[in-house]
Parts: C-alpha cells; structure tokens; sequence
C-alpha cells in the first residue's frame, strides 16, 4: 500500500494505530508469540502481559480487573451483553429496552432476539438525539430484564444521560425486592465511541456491562472488551477451551490486548488536554464552516456532544458527492455511518432525529482525532466551502429551493 497524505477526519470510524501502541504490541507479535493457555514461560509471560492488561484497562473505568472479558471488537461485545443476558434470564422476563439511534451492533441482536419471541422496546431520541429519562421509567415492566442506550452515539456525538438512567435501574430493582420479585433488570452501554473521551467510573454511571473497542481510540481493530459486572447472570457464546474464565472461549489476541491496554494509558494520560483541544479545535472549524457556508445546519446537540464530532446538513449537496469531492483533495470524511454508507438507505440516526431522507442525503460527519492539526482545520475550512459551491452549482434541486 503507497498512499499520498490525507486529512484523515473520520476518527468515528477508526482512528490510525498510535506509534506508541504498535511499539508495545511488536514485542508480543514477535519474540513473544506464546499461546497464554500453556505452563512454559513463553506462555505465562504472554498470559502475565494479558493480566496487566486487563488490570491497566479496569483502573480506568474503576471496575475489578475479573469483570473485563476481552472480545474480538465492540461488535463481538453488544451481541455478548444482549444475547447473553436475553438467554441467561428468559426465565424471568423476556423484555428489553433500547433507542432507536443505537449502533447496528445493538440494534441487529435486538431484531435477531425479537424473531425468537423476545419483546423490544425502541425508545424514540428528541431532536437532539437525546433519550428521555421519564420514557426509560415508563418503558418498564416486571418482564423487563435488560435496558441498553449507548453513552455516545457515533453518528452525531449526543451524549445520552447514563447515569441518570443507571438511577432509574437501580431503584427498579429496589422496588422489585421490596414485592419479592426475582426478575433482574440489568443495564448495558454501548461506550465504543466515548471511551477515551469522556472518564468513565462504572458505578457513578450504575452500568452493568459495558462495550468498548479498541481501535476508537488509536489502538488496533479486531480486539475489544465487555465488563460485566460481578454477579450479572449471562450465558456464553463462544464455547471452547474455557479462555476468559469460560466466558469467552478463543486463544487470546495477546499483541492486541497489550495494544488496547497501551491504547488506554496514552487516553488517561491525554485524556483532560485531548478534551479542551479537539473541543477548541472543533468549535472553531464549526464557526468557521456557519460563516463560509449558506444553508448548513449542525445536527445533534448542540453540546452535549463528544468534543471531536461535528454532524451538517448542506442544503442541496448529496452526502456521498461531498465525501468523493473531498477525498479528491485529500479529506477522508463520511456522510451517514460508515457501516452504511455503502446503502442508499439515509441513516437511522438522522431520519430518527426527524431529518427528512433529503436532508439526511446531505449530511458530512467531520470526526477529529489525536493527530489533527490546526493547520487540517484550516485547509479543510478552505476546502469545503469551494466543494459545496460547486457541487451546488450543478444542483438543480438547489437552485429551486435558494
Ligand atoms: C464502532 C462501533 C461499534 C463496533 O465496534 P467494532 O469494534 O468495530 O466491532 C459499536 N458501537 C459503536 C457506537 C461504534 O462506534
């Protein structure tokens, strides 16, 4: 693979592995190959690394290290926490709740459940993308078992009120006890997108289980995790060799725990400076986008939002028109989810928020990372703007409507 240099503005999708990360993870892609199942030191010293790992990831979200179950990836972890959970206590209640602007991740297994007698609720996201509280309480029934919202959504950036939610679960089962009803509830976020961005603390946001993955925040694809809170009854769905306690069978991707645990000091350390940067940095690419550009709209809350997301609507201009355009001049930039943006379908995340299917045909997501640089946002603020005037130009739809 040769490339020139891009602009690379799609760090929602996948962020570029740090150097830092692959630094630690050669050592175990070389020399320390050994499978971290057998007795030999080769073995135990991968199995060692694997174990700090997994100590150095549940420091950050103040949880035990035995609660962190590694997974392929963050997809690998929703379908464990929904299917698994579904399965383990069908017994009690066969209910779940989640939104409609959830990850396909969450929302496939949700379908997938409902087909085999599961009930879903999909709860709807007000303007801004944000999930009510008072319709999370009303949701409830007593065959309710698993209630799943997303910390951040990868879209459009709204940050969801977990903590809050986690409140109204707790005193759900409070109130269970008191009637002697056995039935769980447990409460599971997707935090694919936050993780890294936000400091997350498992019990000040009462989440149950929780989905991450490394490559969201510059360390490498195909490794993940779940914590699963001690206690919460769940059912396997990779049976084997017993890897992860029994939880999740599979030799151990040990260079890419080592990468993610790598991945995640780097992110602590950064974590308050990388914040009010990208914060600054996108707050100023959005001024500079309002002032250059007519008719754009900013979609998703306007702040309580992931600092590196920036979600338009450009009046007239096809999404995918954008995203050639601008990849012709160096930009990588998505319009809708990457996961879909190869459909024609608009993106449930927008037509959920109430965009028609032609505004949400002209949205261009711009998601900043830890290697974007001022002088991107000024090249990019230079180049837009040109873009969209000529895409306009030669739209007829655009001309009638301004
Ligand atoms: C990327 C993403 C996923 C999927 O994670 P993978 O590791 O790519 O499988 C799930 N949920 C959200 C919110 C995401 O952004």
């Amino acid at each position: 693979m040769s490339r020139k240099k891009i602009i690379y503005l799609d760090n929602a999708a996948t962020t570029p592995l740090d150097p830092r990360v692959l630094a630690a993870m050669m050592p175990y892609l070389k020399e320390g190959y050994g499978n971290a199942s057998t007795l030999y030191s080769l073995g135990q010293e991968a199995k060692e690394a694997i174990e700090k790992s997994r100590e150095t990831i549940a420091n950050f979200i103040s949880a035990k290290a035995e609660e962190i179950i590694f997974t392929s990836g963050g997809t690998e972890a929703d379908n464990f926490a929904i299917k698994g959970v579904a399965f383990a206590n069908e017994k009690f209640g066969r209910h779940i709740i989640t939104n409609t602007i959830e990850h396909h991740a969450v929302l496939e297994p949700c379908h997938w459940l409902e087909k085999r007698g599961f009930k879903v609720t999909y709860l709807p996201v007000d303007k801004n993308g944000l999930v009510n509280i008072n319709e999370v309480e009303k949701a409830i029934t007593d065959e309710t078992i698993l209630i799943s919202v997303m910390q951040a959504n990868n879209e459009i950036g709204t940050i969801e009120p977990i903590s809050e939610i986690g409140k109204v679960v707790k005193s759900v089962r409070v109130k269970r006890k008191e009637r002697g009803i056995k039935t769980p509830i447990y409460f599971h976020t997707d935090a694919v997108q936050s993780f890294g961005h936000l400091p997350i603390k498992v019990d000040e946001l009462s989440v149950d289980l929780l989905s991450a993955s490394a490559h969201k925040l510059y360390g490498p694809k195909g490794v993940g995790f779940l914590y699963l809170r001690r206690g919460v009854k769940i059912d396997h769905l990779l049976h084997g060799g017993g890897h992860e306690k029994g939880f999740r069978s599979g030799t151990e991707n040990v260079a890419g725990v080592v990468g993610f645990a790598k991945a995640v000091e780097l992110a602590k350390e950064e974590l308050n400076r990388e914040y009010k940067r990208l914060f600054e940095l996108r707050d100023k690419l959005i001024k500079k986008i309002f002032e250059k550009i007519k008719n754009v709209r900013l979609n998703g809350h306007p702040h309580l939002r992931l600092p590196n997301n920036i979600n338009l609507t450009v009046e007239g201009v096809e999404g995918e028109a954008m995203v050639l355009s601008l990849n012709d001049t160096g930009i990588a930039a998505s319009t809708g989810s990457a996961c879909s943006s190869k459909s024609l379908k608009p993106s449930h995340v927008l037509k959920a928020i109430g965009l028609s299917d032609e505004d949400a045909h002209s949205s261009l997501r711009l998601t900043l990372g830890r290697f974007t640089k001022d002088k991107d946002i000024n090249y990019l603020s230079k180049v837009l703007p040109q873009v969209v005037e000529k895409l306009r130009s030669i739209s007829p739809f655009y001309k009638k409507i301004n």
